[in-house]
């Protein structure tokens, strides 16, 4: 902490952004956040100093850190669906790959121009080890994605690697699926509180979903970011896993905010949609993040059950 005044986080509109802007603002931090269409987001604390601009606008982009020369960077900015990756895999390639790198190269000569250290922090996901070889995965697992997000994240979070061996404060994180009532209805776990939600209210009938067999590592967003800010304090930088170690089927979540919101007979009201399935999707994906709890200090405080309560009384307040 000693030293840090100033943050530049990229992606600032999304979900984990607002958890991460509150903190760091709780931390004493100033923080500085890129947005690309420059409306204020839902939740973004006002004292956050916003610039518009467009990541992949990589001379701007550098200018600004240049002129910022900020102590921590953040990089969230991400087309952040895997879904949406296979309709538009070249603008999945340019954010998630290719401005990640950019990016590392701009934290790089800031650290470089003021002789002083850049923590960088890249938001990397499970994604990138797509169909896994071993589960659960470590920072040790091959990469292997099977979808245009996941090879993008991948070649991101390798770049990481290579700014670090070149010197720069440079971590990549894993971050496993991490949820909130701040996430996109996008994301199956909104889509199915908010729905479910709906349903308990009677003002939805049926819940249309894809893939129910899919397991993944669900956590709770303001636990990852933590562990973000954490990475970015830490003696040097790495790469780490931040998961629970539990997975559960996109069934189960189903199960569980059905249970929450207190209705019964359910299973007549969920209909499996074969659009809505994916080309390939990762049957199971759960972390091992042994190496954060241990270097970091980072444990996850909300466990499955909690996050799908917390999830639903927020969409049953709204319904
Ligand atoms: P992701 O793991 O980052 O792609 O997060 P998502 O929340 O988008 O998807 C999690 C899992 O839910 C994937 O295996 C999807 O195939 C599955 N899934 C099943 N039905 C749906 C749906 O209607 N919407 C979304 N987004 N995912 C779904």
């Amino acid at each position: 902490m000693a030293g840090v005044s100033r943050a530049f986080v990229t992606g600032a509109s999304g979900q984990d952004g607002s958890y991460l802007a509150e903190r760091l603002l709780a931390d004493g931090v100033e923080v500085h956040a890129l947005t690309l269409s420059g409306e204020v987001p839902e939740f973004l604390p006002a004292d956050v100093v916003l610039h518009r601009g467009d990541l992949c606008d990589v001379a701007a982009t550098r200018a600004l850190v240049a002129d910022l020369a900020p102590d921590e960077v953040y990089n969230l900015a991400a087309l952040s669906s895997v879904a949406a990756s296979w309709e538009d895999p070249d603008l999945s390639a340019a954010v998630n790959g290719g401005a990640a790198v950019a990016l590392l190269e701009s934290a790089w000569r800031v650290a470089q121009a003021h002789d002083k250290q850049v923590a960088f922090v890249q938001c990397s996901s499970a994604e990138i080890f797509g169909e896994p070889s071993e589960s659960p995965q470590t920072e040790a697992t091959p990469l292997r994605p099977v979808n245009p997000y996941g090879a993008a994240k991948a070649y991101a979070h390798l770049m990481t690697g290579v700014y670090r061996s070149r010197g720069l404060h440079a971590s990549s994180m894993v971050l496993y699926n991490h949820e909130s009532p701040r996430r996109s209805p996008r994301f199956v776990t909104r889509k199915i509180t908010s729905t479910v939600a709906a349903i308990a209210a009677g003002t939805a009938d049926e819940l249309v979903l894809g893939n129910l067999d899919a397991r993944r590592d669900f956590g709770w967003a303001p636990d990852y970011v933590d562990a973000m800010v954490r990475a970015a304090r830490h003696e040097q930088g790495d790469d780490y896993v931040i998961a629970t170690g539990a997975s559960h089927s996109v069934r189960d979540f189903v199960a569980a905010a059905f249970e929450q919101a207190g209705v019964s007979d359910w299973e007549a009201r969920v209909r499996v949609d074969p659009a809505l399935l994916r080309p390939t999707d990762p049957t199971d994906l759960r972390g091992d993040a042994t190496r954060a709890r241990t270097a970091l200090g980072w444990a996850p405080t909300l466990e499955f059950t909690d996050i799908v309560k917390r999830m639903v009384e927020t969409d049953l307040a709204l319904a």
